[in-house]
């Protein structure tokens, strides 16, 4: 048994006071207001003990570790014909990227960049029936938690200028890869960015991926093992926009970023851990976040590899 609160809190008092030459994302207007020195760690082991530090109970924009959650329901309702829309290699360039767009005729190379979500998104809506609402209820089943919500202003905040979204899914359409009305597309998109949770939410909702034999509360399984392995294999190699070589090298977890500062690591049969600072480093990742994931995984010897 390993002491997870003793840890994070001898970590967290050495990064905190780390000079953090990050910057908060601000071209998402309403993520420029928040204040930088927010900074809090939970940890939830697949036996459900949770132990946290710093604003670990704050709720915060989660924005693209929300595509875990729309590439797991679109993997659930597609299974590997998925596949076919939407590719598995790193990209190597931005997160909003345009270019290598052109050279692949459309095809996102992952489900993590912006535009592949933005595919994902699209499939989503050409399966649900009411996406804002059944994607939320998916979410609140997942971590058997109701209070999950979207946030209004933050969606509507990137609405307002999330040019290049825009242009990806009108790209992407001249292809023949969006399905449905780009607004509506674009529109469901930047709903599931907006998302707000706390890092002990995060880790918590994670743990089906951590986790082989978890079930809701209401008795389903969310993916199959071979499903969840997958997705942790995405996560490793894509997770962390242009800097997912980084992660894997420093941390050697799966995980996701978001530039709202949030990041989930997942251990395979141990834990979800998520760090939140919002400074984000010039790749778009939380700076402290990857410190402290770094430190944590060294000193708990708990690195996948
Ligand atoms: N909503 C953000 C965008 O599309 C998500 C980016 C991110 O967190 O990586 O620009």
């Amino acid at each position: 048994m390993k002491h997870y609160q003793k840890i994070i809190e001898d970590i967290y008092v050495e990064v905190k006071n780390t000079d953090d030459s990050g910057k908060v994302a601000n071209y998402i207007p309403e993520l420029g207001t928040i204040s930088p020195d927010n900074f809090g760690i939970n940890i939830t082991t697949i036996d459900k003990q949770s132990y946290g530090i710093g604003d670990y109970e704050k709720k915060f924009s989660i924005q693209s570790i929300s595509k875990i959650l729309t590439l797991t329901l679109a993997y659930q309702l597609e299974r590997e014909k998925l596949w076919e829309r939407v590719d598995v290699e790193p990209s190597g360039n931005p997160f909003n990227s345009l270019l290598q767009l052109e050279a692949d005729f459309g095809k996102p190379r992952n489900p993590f960049i912006n535009a592949g979500a933005i595919v994902i998104c699209d499939v989503l809506i050409s399966h649900l029936k009411n996406p804002k609402e059944d994607f939320i209820d998916f979410c609140r089943e997942i971590s058997n938690n109701p209070n999950l919500n979207y946030d209004d202003k933050i969606a509507k905040s990137e609405k307002s200028t999330g040019f290049r979204n825009i242009a990806l899914c009108n790209f992407i359409k001249s292809f023949g890869n969006i399905k449905n009305d780009v607004d509506v597309v674009l529109d469901f998109y930047f709903y599931t960015c907006s998302i707000a949770m706390s890092c002990k939410e995060l880790s918590t909702i994670f743990l089906f991926l951590a986790d082989d034999n978890f079930i809701t509360h209401k008795n389903n399984k969310i993916l199959t093992e071979s499903q969840a392995k997958r997705i942790n294999a995405i996560l490793l190699t894509c997770g962390f926009y242009d800097e997912s070589g980084e992660f894997a090298f420093r941390v050697g977890l799966p995980g996701k970023s978001g530039v709202g500062g949030g990041i989930v690591a997942i251990h395979p049969d141990e834990y979800c851990i998520t760090v939140w600072s919002p400074k984000l480093n010039t790749n778009g990742n939380s700076y402290k976040g990857m410190l402290f994931l770094e430190k944590f995984t060294t000193k708990t010897a708990s690195s996948i590899f």
